[in-house]
């Protein structure tokens, strides 16, 4: 690790601020950009560093340093392939606080959950390990006389992994191992909002002494989002993000002939039945909505309610979003950080206005929080809103921000039909003791992920993260096996040799 040091900046303990370089063809570069951005503490308003918004130029290095690596890099044995993430596993168990910090730092969220992000990191790590069988065809002999037929999978070359900001070392490791453990080479672009936790583990892939131009690292915007898109040795993009961005960036990865799996935004209901276990349910849904302050993709963001749950679950919600505790993440007992920007503070709260003059009611208000010691910070303080009508532009919008609505409905069949009229499809959960009322809504509603009993219905490693409708575009998910099915192609041999054929065997 010394050696990485002096080249790559990792977190900055030291105070210092950071300027992000791109990792290229085995080296840091500076950007060619012209133009940078600073990237913020959310919660302190500190400058922790500067990252540059790179051009198209800088994306044709990394991807001409991409493809000038495949050709050896997949010829290297899967076998020897998985050898890189197990010294990569153990690299981020020993720098497993550090990079935890850095997410906190430039996320905002708290020290226990960028911890928990990056477990989840290290388990698609563990589960690409898996790669010798996983990546293994499958034959028929004799499918005539003699002939034998045999389908080998094979890496699809260069491919882009583009990342949103609200978790910055988890997303990219969705598909980072997969795709290099099937010998593929990598460009990576992390959000321009909080680029410090890739560079902090790009310096840890350095010393892994992988060979040059197996992984690459470009930090910008849209400009390097296009430039991946357009570039012609670009075999596949994944992509995590709003759903806007994620439909600009299928359509164009599609007419450029490329592999795409988008996964996009999300409004994600939660239905409470009476027979609910009530104080469980309610500090289940607390977390879900306001962890990660909101700003999570399977965050609940509207509880719908069912006939007589109504007066039992407000008390205990209302509750738990009071009690909570609101501050900077690094510090003990905070249990809810800022949002990302001045901006998204600004959005939050104007949604949470337009919410009350749709006719919502606030039964409690998170909007002018002030955290003591951080006047700078980008506060929500978490949010209820009862009665906003469903037709509402608030109740259709992703909110991104610590706010759960409250609705009130008669039976199941209503609540279920609500959950399939909105347009996001990434999650849905329903809290009940009945069994029948779980199996109905597993097989009625029309999302990927579904919750029974679950805030947040996290797919594990070895599960695809099945987002549905507006909130992804494609076939094959990120994680698990339809990772490996993603990131390699199937050809197919028929074969014969003259002397099996003559003899007829
Ligand atoms: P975003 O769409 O603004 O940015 C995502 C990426 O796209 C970034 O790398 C950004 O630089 C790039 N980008 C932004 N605008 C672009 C444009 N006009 N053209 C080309 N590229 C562009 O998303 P965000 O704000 O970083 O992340 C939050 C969003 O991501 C939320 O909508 C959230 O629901 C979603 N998200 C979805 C999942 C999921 O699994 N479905 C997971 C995490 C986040």
């Amino acid at each position: 690790m010394a050696d990485m040091l002096t080249e790559a900046p990792r977190g900055n303990a030291s105070g210092a601020k950071i300027q992000m370089k791109n990792y290229i063809a085995g080296e840091w570069r500076s950007s060619s950009a012209s133009e940078d951005l600073p990237v913020m503490n959310p919660a302190t308003g500190e400058e922790l560093g500067r990252v540059p918004m790179s051009p198209g130029s800088d994306v044709d290095a990394a991807a001409r340093a991409a493809a000038e690596a495949f050709p050896a890099w997949r010829r290297v044995p899967v076998t020897d392939r998985v050898q890189y993430l197990f010294k990569l596993k153990t690299l981020l168990e020993e720098n497993f606080e550090e990079i935890a910090r850095t997410i906190t730092m430039e996320c905002g969220k708290t020290l226990p959950e960028a911890r928990g992000e990056m477990r989840r990191a290290i388990e698609n790590v563990e589960v690409a390990c898996g790669a010798p069988v996983m990546m293994q065809g499958y034959n028929s002999e004799d499918i005539a006389a003699g002939i034998d037929e045999i389908m080998i999978r094979q890496p699809l070359g260069v491919v882009a992994i583009i990342a949103p900001f609200n978790f910055p070392g988890m997303i990219p490791f969705w598909f980072l191992p997969y795709a290099i453990v099937t010998g593929n080479t990598v460009v990576m672009k992390p959000s321009e909002r909080v680029p410090l936790t890739m560079q902090t583990v790009f310096g840890m892939l350095e010393t892994l002494k992988l060979p040059p131009g197996v992984v690459n690292l470009v930090n910008g915007g849209r400009d390097v989002v296009n430039a991946i898109l357009d570039h012609p040795e670009i075999r596949a993009v994944s992509f995590v993000g709003s759903t806007a961005v994620a439909k600009h960036v299928y359509a164009r990865a599609a007419a450029n002939g490329k592999r795409a799996q988008c996964q996009g935004g999300a409004k994600n209901p939660v239905i409470v039945l009476p027979d609910a276990e009530l104080g469980g349910a309610s500090e289940i849904i607390a977390d879900s909505a306001f962890g990660c302050a909101g700003q999570r993709c399977l965050a609940a963001s509207m509880a719908i309610v069912v006939g007589e749950a109504r007066e039992p679950f407000m008390d205990a919600i209302r509750q738990k979003a009071e009690s909570r505790v609101t501050g900077y993440g690094l510090e003990d007992g905070v249990q809810m950080g800022p949002v990302i920007t001045p901006e998204s503070r600004s959005r939050v709260e104007g949604l949470i206005e337009q919410a009350i003059r749709d006719g919502a009611r606030a039964v409690v208000d998170g909007r002018k929080h002030a955290v003591p010691n951080y006047a700078k910070g980008n506060f929500v303080a978490p949010t209820i809103l009862e009665d906003l009508p469903f037709e509402s532009e608030v109740a259709t919008t992703e909110i991104f921000g610590p706010v759960l609505t409250v609705h009130h409905v008669g039976d199941i069949d209503d609540a279920i039909a609500r959950v399939n009229a909105g347009e996001y499809g990434n999650q849905a959960s329903l809290f009940t003791s009945s069994g029948a009322s779980a199996r109905k809504f597993r097989y009625e509603a029309d999302v990927g992920n579904v919750g029974i009993n679950i805030g947040v219905a996290a797919p594990m490693a070895f599960f695809p993260f099945s987002g549905a409708r507006q909130s992804f575009f494609g076939d094959l998910h990120g994680q698990g096996r339809d990772s490996f099915e993603f990131y390699t192609k199937k050809k197919v041999v028929v074969e014969r040799w003259p002397r099996a054929w003559s003899r007829r065997f």
